[in-house]
């Protein structure tokens, strides 16, 4: 069983009929990325899975429940979390108070809770270096390992990640997709959406194409990158 089954997702902006028909699963373990061009629907996909958008036909299975009608906040309890486009950290607190913040649905003892934000300081050491910065002062790329960290919080079984790379600097896209790696290799599951469709390929186990609303194509991400077609389209080849 996958952990997440999205299956004939339609999705409309009022009359625009934004996602046509989406299938695509995700599997316990996997990166799996989705790549299309702008306004192909990426986004769309990401919220509507995360329950901030709803769809009109269709259904999204997770971890063997239907939740295609379940709100976001339960979405989140049942165990995905979503990084937005944009990062979207609370800028006014500090570094620390940020990462609490994303524990905010674990009921679990202190210690625990202070594990965990010693994980996250473990495979973010620069936020360690920042703990008392205001998180609005931090770079592009800081932030976008800070939204990352607090998503992480929640301890999900799914992490959704939508663009991670925009708007860093080479160094800092190299650094993020090493993260995700790492991420993914502690065990958390991971459904990534990006431009930078050369890295995406690169680290996911399968990805999908998306093209306005549809899957156009789809398969094991290394055959992907030697499709002529994406090459094209996608790879700059
Ligand atoms: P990008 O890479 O540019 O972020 P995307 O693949 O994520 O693109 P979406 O943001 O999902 O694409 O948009 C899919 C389509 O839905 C586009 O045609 C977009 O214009 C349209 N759309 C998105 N949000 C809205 C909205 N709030 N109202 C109306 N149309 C919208």
């Amino acid at each position: 069983m996958a952990l997440l089954e999205v299956s004939n997702l339609n999705v409309y902006y009022g009359n625009i009929h934004a996602l046509k028909g989406i299938d695509l699963i995700v599997n316990e373990g996997e990166i799996v990325s989705l790549i299309g061009a702008n306004g192909a629907g990426k986004t769309t996909t990401l919220q509507t899975i995360s329950g901030l958008l709803r769809s009109k036909a269709g259904s999204i299975t997770f971890n063997g429940k239907d939740i295609t009608k379940e709100r976001a906040h339960n979405i989140v309890r049942l165990g995905i979390a979503q990084v937005p486009e944009g990062r979207r950290v609370f800028a006014n607190l500090t570094v620390s108070d940020n990462v609490r913040l994303g524990a905010y649905t674990i009921k679990d003892s202190h210690e625990n809770l202070k594990r965990d934000r010693k994980n996250f300081y473990d495979v973010f050491p620069r936020m360690r270096e920042r703990k008392k910065q205001i998180a609005g002062t931090l770079s592009g790329g800081e932030q976008q390992m800070l939204a990352m960290g607090r998503a992480l919080m929640s301890r999900p079984k799914l992490l959704i990640l939508d663009e991670p790379s925009m708007g860093l600097s080479p160094l800092f896209v190299k650094e993020i997709f090493n993260t995700i790696k790492k991420l993914n290799e502690q065990g958390t599951t991971i459904l990534l959406v990006e431009q930078n469709a050369k890295m995406a390929l690169a680290i996911s186990d399968r990805a999908y194409v998306l093209e306005t609303g549809r899957i156009s194509l789809g398969g094991e991400a290394k055959k992907l990158a030697e499709n002529p077609r994406v090459k094209q389209a996608y790879l700059g080849a």
